[in-house]
């Protein structure tokens, strides 16, 4: 379905129910802006996730507005956001101190737990001899 967004872009926008649910969810569609409005708006994002003796890579998103100067600053673009590795604490600080000074905020890497499957739990307890 045609969708004219707040910010004057057009847009294609699959929309499901009934009657009723379609022309709510058009209305709020209309009444926002295109993805690509959306995501210039959202303030860029750092994430520092530790990869054990490597070190550690810092994950920035939503970051349109800054993108050339991450470029510059040895980040590579892959799987939607701009990451860097960094070797040694020395380079984490001074980035750590960079991100900051920028005025942007860093989020610490917190390891999920994932519960573990009834189905993995009887193959290792079939694997012990259990
Ligand atoms: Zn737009």
């Amino acid at each position: 379905m045609k969708i004219v967004h707040k910010c004057g872009h057009t847009g294609y926008s699959s929309v499901f129910g009934t009657e009723e649910a379609i022309a709510k969810r058009v209305t709020e569609l209309e009444n926002g802006d295109c993805t690509d409005c959306w995501l210039r708006k959202q303030p860029p994002g750092f994430l520092i996730k530790p990869l054990g003796a490597a070190g550690v890579v810092v994950v920035a998103s939503y970051c349109y507005t800054i993108r050339e100067e991450l470029s510059a600053r040895g980040y590579y673009f892959t799987q939607r956001a701009w990451r860097k590795k960094l070797t040694t604490q020395a380079q984490e600080e001074a980035e750590r101190l960079w991100i900051t000074e920028r005025g942007f905020s860093i989020a610490e890497y917190v390891k999920r737990k994932r519960p573990v499957k009834k189905k993995t739990l009887k193959v290792r307890a079939k694997r012990l001899g259990l």
